[in-house]
């Protein structure tokens, strides 16, 4: 926000350019165009951030976030649209210094290498520490009018927000759920134990507790009933879903074709993490890619716990 408007002085006419993978969204950027008053373009680049994932150049920072090669995807992504639209350049609110990582002078110079656009990327709060990009040369932009911010602390950044009147931005420091514990472990025992990874598996990944059946395939079990909904609206037609006919319980998700015997043993683990009574038989229902009823015995959930996935 701070950077758009310190070109916005300049009378510098901008678009804004935010992504959406399966790991962070454009709301904070639609929320900060809007205070803005500049337009906004959200672009989708889910599976070629997961390619990149699986192998990123300059690897992960203190979890699963690729931040210096998801910044280069992003910039190269805009920096098409650039070329293809005709714009002039390709700005960024990085500050230099600001993450340990992937704010460092030489990440910034990967970034502009591995994005292909080096020389079109103007960082306007630190541009005065950096070195000179194209639309300074040609005298697209001020060079004397840009910042020379640097460093971990963001006092200089609420000084100028507080003096362009900005009283709403997102809190410092967050960074997408590639960078959150629980969810990266997830996501480095996937892309360890399963082939091929797609949209869908991280999706899945993203609710309910996941076991893993002798086979190695996973079944994804609800916790709480927005988990559930959430997996009634994930399932294709291929998977299958489990669920204890008439008694409150989970919502179970088997996405890969399993036996016979491990649907029954997904069907138990539904039926155990329900509401049913421990020794009683129950019920449960199958849908997707097939239609049946299973009777089980219903066992205590104690019972599935090494399968399940931390
Ligand atoms: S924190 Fe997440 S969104 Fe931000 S650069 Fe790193 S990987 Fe990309």
């Amino acid at each position: 926000m701070l950077a758009v408007r310190v070109l916005l002085d300049q009378d510098i006419e901008m678009t804004g350019i935010t992504f959406q993978t399966p790991f962070f969204g454009p709301a904070g950027a639609q929320k900060a165009a809007r205070q803005l008053g500049i337009p906004l373009r959200v672009v989708d680049i889910g599976e070629a951030h997961l390619e990149m994932l699986k192998n990123p150049k300059y690897g992960y920072g203190s979890q699963m976030n690729p931040c210096i090669d998801c910044h280069a995807l992003m910039l190269k992504t805009a920096g098409g649209i650039m070329d293809a639209e005709g714009f002039d350049f390709l700005c960024t609110g990085e500050v230099l210094g600001q993450r340990p990582m992937s704010q460092r002078k030489d990440a910034l110079r990967a970034v502009d290498k591995l994005s292909g656009y080096g020389g079109y990327i103007l960082r306007p709060l630190s541009a005065k520490l950096l070195w000179e990009t194209v639309p300074e040369e040609l005298g697209k932009v001020d060079r004397q009018r840009l910042l020379d911010i640097h460093g971990r602390s963001r006092k200089v950044q609420m000084a100028l927000a507080a003096y362009y009147g900005i009283e709403e931005y997102p809190s410092p420091g967050g960074g997408c759920i590639l960078t959150k514990e629980g969810f990266a472990d997830r996501l480095r025992d996937l892309l360890a134990t399963q082939e091929e990874v797609g949209l869908h598996d991280v999706e899945l990944l993203k609710c309910g507790r996941h076991l893993r059946l002798p086979s190695g395939r996973r079944l994804v079990v609800g916790r709480v009933h927005g988990d559930n909904l959430r997996l009634q609206a994930l399932a294709r037609e291929e998977d299958l879903l489990l669920r204890v006919k008439g008694i409150p319980g989970p919502t179970g998700l088997l996405a890969a074709q399993v036996s016979v015997q491990e649907v029954e043993l997904a069907a138990g683990i539904v039926a155990a993490y329900s509401d049913a009574e421990t020794g009683e038989d129950t019920v449960v229902v199958l849908s997707g890619r097939e239609n049946r009823e299973i009777t089980v015995t219903v066992r205590p959930k104690e019972d599935f716990r090494e399968l399940l996935i931390q």
